[in-house]
């Protein structure tokens, strides 16, 4: 008996056990004694995972694949969260630093990255497989056309690594795309020197047009006309670095008569 894949789930299975022993393989053990992998499915990342020292806990939503692992991963034992990722509040059920790990359902796999990001405090190192073109996004630098959002909030406080491409062929069902495998490390500083919502606002904003200059694409944020005129508004944001996204926020929320 097998799990019966889901579409609405984001359920590929991946099939090739040397990819799935090479993804567990990523992570680097040190720093945390304690594992979440997210969406274990029928358990084919997991089997690795439990092979390492670290203590292995898992979270699925579907009911069909927790019973599977219920039956056929007894390992795994009392460490099944049955639930949505998204809903998460990792302090919840942890109280010290968690790894996580994941071949991730591909709809809501940037929304996994932004629940990670908020939650980074608790999370050294994150680790697994994206949409190609998501993990190359996450991974990119300054200057070129898929940098954005995704690549400025994650390296604002992960170092990035693309690690490797995996086929759309080792999967049950195949998904009509490419996938990689990245891994994040956390940097040593957990916050910003600037407003972190700020941050967040500012980054997003000048993203949603980003052919724009700052000037324009920020209009909304009411910003003074001497401010106006600093040469970084001239800019366009797939040219800032998150260093250059943070003196920003300085500015924005220095700013004599900023209205929001
Ligand atoms: N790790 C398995 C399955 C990957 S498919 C393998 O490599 O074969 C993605 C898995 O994520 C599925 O098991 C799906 O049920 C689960 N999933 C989807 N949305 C989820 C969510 N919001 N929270 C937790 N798990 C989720």
């Amino acid at each position: 008996m097998s799990v019966h894949p889901k579409k609405y789930l984001g359920q590929h299975f991946l099939t090739d056990q040397n990819i799935a022993k090479n993804i567990a393989a990523t992570l680097s053990g040190t720093g945390y004694s304690t594992v979440l992998e997210i969406g274990p499915g029928m358990g084919m990342l997991t089997q690795y995972l439990l092979q390492h020292s670290y203590s292995t806990h898992v979270i699925e939503i579907d009911t069909e694949s927790i019973d599977y692992l219920k039956t056929n991963v007894s390992e795994l034992e009392n460490r099944i969260i049955e639930g949505d990722f998204l809903k998460l509040d990792l302090t919840e059920y942890f109280d010290d630093q968690v790894a996580i790990i994941g071949n991730f359902p591909y709809n809501i796999s940037s929304q996994i990255l932004f629940r990670v990001i908020e939650q980074r405090h608790l999370v050294p190192e994150f680790a697994g497989m994206f949409q190609k073109e998501v993990a190359e996004r996450i991974c990119e630098k300054p200057g070129s056309k898929a940098y954005g959002i995704l690549s400025v909030l994650t390296q604002a406080f992960y170092t990035p690594e693309y690690l490797f491409n995996v086929s759309r062929f080792v999967f049950d069902p195949p998904p009509k795309v490419a996938s990689g495998v990245i891994r994040l490390r956390r940097k040593e500083k957990q916050e910003l020197p600037c407003d972190t919502a700020l941050f967040f606002r500012v980054v997003k904003t000048a993203f949603q047009q980003r052919r724009k200059t700052l000037r324009n694409s920020l209009k909304s944020f009411g910003l003074s006309p001497s401010l106006k005129e600093d040469s970084i508004f001239d800019e366009r944001p797939e040219r800032l670095s998150v260093s250059d996204f943070v003196q920003l926020t300085q500015k924005i929320a220095d700013d004599s008569f900023p209205t929001q």
